[in-house]
């Protein structure tokens, strides 16, 4: 039966790797029944808003989605699309696999890590007073009210909640996600001598709830040492947990650690809803040219393929990541080659074997 999937190409270089993608995904065998639906910027004349209703009503009824890249408008006053999407369908984990590939060079030993990303909590919950705002300035009175607080009168404030019941469900998850990929160690990393009342939340949280998975080791490291680590001995960790704001800084880093944004994946997902997209934003610099590496949105619609149970196309289509950069004939430019986006993506549909492979496919 075909899988129905919502498929967002996103805008910059959104929908060129969105249709390189597609092609890979096409000679999989697996069908696809896609529900193609614009989102971002593309839209925002016509229909006013970068996230219209219907994309997200499109995701509730195939709870599926491949997406491309998408950029907030800048002082439009919209949220950010991304942010939105997560919080309307409570996608509250994030997940980013950073794993060295074969032919691409990298500082460091083979690294295989995960890093899980809580999503709609923190800094990034949007809870936001404006610099002299009526509002910023009725909550500096109350901050004064309540503790003493002195806030300085030309500030932007923030506000960082981390909850209890938000924080155990992206461990319980983060731990499940150890156990049922192998995983030795969850690493958690946090600030919670300075910030003892969120992000001790999380740390406390995760204590508690790690004694419930005896067969994976738990450590915490204050989120300042672990980038040390990553940047020194970034071989020693394993599947890293992390709030929010912490999660969207590391997951770049552990992207540029196995050979930058362009090959970076990534998936959201909550109990009901699964949203795969490329870790990397819309590049508006090398949109439009033809250059876009594919592999971080191919790799996106492969992890995508094992979330729907399609194990055989799923490692098809890694194979064939793998076999390209390997063989590195067709090599986008950020990898040191000269192939456009499409030269690489048929590449990529050539390597694809799978027994299931769509009859009358040229090989
Ligand atoms: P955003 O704010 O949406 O994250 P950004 O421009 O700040 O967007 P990215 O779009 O993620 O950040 O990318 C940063 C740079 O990395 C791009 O300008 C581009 O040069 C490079 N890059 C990102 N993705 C790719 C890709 N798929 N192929 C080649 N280069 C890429």
């Amino acid at each position: 039966m075909a899988h129905l999937v919502t498929l967002i190409p996103g805008d910059g270089i959104g929908p060129e790797v969105a249709d390189a993608t597609r092609r890979v995904l096409e000679v999989t065998g697996v069908e696809f029944r896609w529900d193609v639906q614009e989102a971002g910027a593309a839209v925002m004349d016509r229909e006013g808003t970068p996230l219209p209703n219907r994309v997200l009503e499109s995701i509730r009824h195939s709870r599926t989605a491949l997406k491309g890249p998408i950029t907030t408008p800048v002082g439009t006053g919209f949220r950010s699309v991304n942010v939105a999407l997560r919080h309307e369908l409570d996608l509250f984990a994030s997940v980013r696999p950073s794993r060295t590939l074969p032919g691409v060079p990298t500082r460091h030993p083979p690294l295989d890590l995960v890093v899980v990303r809580e999503n709609t909590e923190d800094l990034y919950a949007g809870i936001e007073f404006e610099r002299g705002s009526e509002a910023a300035g009725r909550l500096r009175q109350e901050l004064r009210r309540l503790g003493g607080y002195e806030v300085a009168e030309d500030a932007g404030v923030t506000v960082k909640p981390i909850s209890v019941t938000g924080t155990r469900r992206i461990v319980t998850f983060a731990f499940d996600y150890a156990l049922r990929n192998s995983r030795r160690r969850v690493t958690v990393g946090h600030k919670a001598n300075i910030m003892k009342f969120s992000d001790g939340v999380f740390l406390r949280t995760a204590g508690a709830e790690a004694t419930a998975y005896p067969d994976v080791e738990f450590e915490a490291v204050q989120v300042d040492e672990l980038a040390m680590r990553l940047a020194w001995e970034p071989e020693t960790l394993d599947v890293l947990l992390l709030p929010n704001l912490y999660g969207d800084i590391l997951s770049d880093l552990c992207a540029g650690l196995v050979g930058g944004l362009g090959l970076a994946a990534g998936a959201n997902l909550g109990w009901e809803y699964a949203v795969f997209e490329p870790v990397h934003g819309s590049a508006p610099d090398i949109a439009g040219r033809g250059v876009a590496d594919p592999v971080a949105m191919v790799s996106s619609a492969a992890m995508m393929l094992r979330h729907l149970s399609e194990r055989q196309a799923a490692d098809a289509v890694e194979g064939a990541v793998a076999e390209v950069l390997i063989e590195g004939e067709h090599l986008t430019p950020d990898l040191g080659g000269a192939a456009s986006t499409d030269e690489m993506s048929r590449a990529l549909a050539r390597a694809v074997r799978t027994e299931r492979r769509a009859p009358g496919v040229p090989a």
